[in-house]
């Protein structure tokens, strides 16, 4: 498998730099060189179990990059949870990918990458995994990481900006886990990842790298679950997909198994207040904000990172892009009204990043006139969210055990400011005392 630089189309690597050093040199980002349709796969996708589905896409974008027997395990460690395809009603369906470790759909993207970086690492010398998180990418990576030998984690979240068992998630596993308060946004924790990357000095001591979606391993086994879900349905029709988003790493892995084959009419990108996408789909201009506090948090990015490759993927130019994806934007109340509705009206209890998605599938098939199925990504368990679902819903719900448990242990983390020397003076302090 070759990967260019969505920079420089001749800056060429191999898989096994691309995951290390999960950004190239030109701060761009790397893109698989070529993603061909497996039709050997969509003939038979109906027939194949998710583990199945998983090692052929996987096999179908490394190639032989991962030895046959490594590559199958690291699929089967990936996929060790379902992700169903639940009807909600009218043919929208919820394609629920929260049934994983640490209740997200980023514990698929996690455990992959985990497992590649591990059959990777040759160094003696200690990797360093730097991540931003905005909610959810900590715990899953946390999660998929702790106690690998010689790969240490350090996470910084935003001050008060994640939900509190979110933030034990980060914060009680200690062992090869660090975690970091920033007293800032989301978009600080992930500038101060940025810089840390592209700081010769850091860089020339320590060996650094990256399991924010910025990293390509975190992508990959997220287009197995939309052939997945495809298989489920067991059917020829063209499906719409909607993908509650953020960084944009999610959708990103759509359009991937859409080059692979898979029969998609519509990607449809669903976002709260932090509108910057659907804004450049309705004028062309692309224009960064900063972040806006929501109820669905984990979705408020103000400059999405995977933006340049999803753009690649979908043909450059905004005409290109406005054709093939869809894009609309809800706010907190609008988010609240779903939850009890789709409540009310079907028992389904979203959470809601899920409701943001289920309001834009309702659009959709509004404004497209569109009959076929529509499946939105449900991409956290509801309990992640308590206090909102149950404000909301006026219920109690129950909080899976692998999830309540946190709540009797001892937090641990460091707390910085946004100035990237304060990072850097305490990284550096941080690894030297080890
Ligand atoms: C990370 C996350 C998102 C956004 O996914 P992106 O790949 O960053 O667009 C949506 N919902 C939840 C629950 C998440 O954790």
């Amino acid at each position: 498998m070759r990967l260019y630089s969505t920079n420089n189309e001749n800056l060429i690597v191999d898989l096994s730099e691309a995951v290390l050093k999960a950004l190239p040199p030109d701060n761009g980002l790397y893109m698989p060189v070529k993603l061909t349709p497996n039709e050997e796969l969509i003939q038979n996708l109906k027939h194949l179990s998710f583990e199945e589905i998983s090692y052929a896409v996987a096999k179908s974008i490394i190639g032989d990059a991962i030895q046959e027997k490594d590559l199958k395990t690291i699929v089967r460690e990936t996929v060790n949870f379902p992700a169903p395809v639940v009807p909600i009603h009218d043919d929208i369906y919820s394609l629920e990918l929260y049934h994983g470790p640490t209740l997200a759909f980023k514990d698929f993207g996690a455990r992959f990458m985990s497992r590649v970086m591990k059959y990777y690492k040759k160094s003696e010398k200690d990797l360093y995994i730097l991540v931003a998180t905005s909610g959810d990418t900590g715990g899953a990576v946390a999660n998929g990481f702790l106690n690998v030998n010689g790969i240490h984690v350090v996470i910084l979240f935003p001050k008060g900006k994640v939900s509190p068992l979110q933030q034990k998630q980060l914060t009680t596993l200690g062992s090869n886990i660090t975690a970091i308060e920033v007293d800032g946004n989301f978009d600080d924790c992930q500038a101060i990842v940025k810089k840390a990357f592209l700081d010769d000095d850091l860089n020339a001591k320590y060996f650094l790298s990256s399991a924010n979606s910025i990293n390509i391993s975190r992508l990959i086994p997220q287009s197995f679950y939309y052939f997945n879900a495809v298989a489920q349905l067991q059917t020829d029709e063209e499906v719409v997909f909607v993908v509650p988003s953020g960084n944009f790493g999610n959708l990103t892995a759509g359009i991937i198994a859409q080059l692979m084959g898979l029969k998609v009419r519509h990607f449809v990108a669903a976002t709260n207040v932090n509108d910057v996408v659907p804004e450049y789909i309705r004028t062309g201009e692309y224009k960064p904000k900063t972040s806006k506090a929501s109820l669905s948090n984990a979705m408020d990015v103000g400059n999405p990172s995977n933006f340049p490759r999803l753009k690649k993927l979908l043909g450059s130019t905004w005409n290109n892009v406005k054709k093939k994806l869809k894009a609309y934007s809800f706010d907190d109340e609008q988010t609240q009204q779903a939850m009890l509705k789709v409540y009310e009206d079907h028992q389904y209890i979203l959470d809601p990043h899920g409701a943001v998605g289920y309001l834009a599938a309702v659009q959709y098939k509004k404004e497209e006139k569109f009959n076929g199925p529509i499946i939105f990504l449900e991409t956290a368990h509801p309990s992640k969210f308590k206090e909102t679902v149950e404000e909301t819903l006026g219920i109690d719900i129950d909080v899976p055990e692998r999830l309540s448990k946190l709540e009797q242990l001892q937090e641990k983390y460091y707390t910085l400011t946004t100035e990237y020397t304060d990072f850097k003076n305490w990284f550096t302090a941080f690894v030297d005392n080890k």
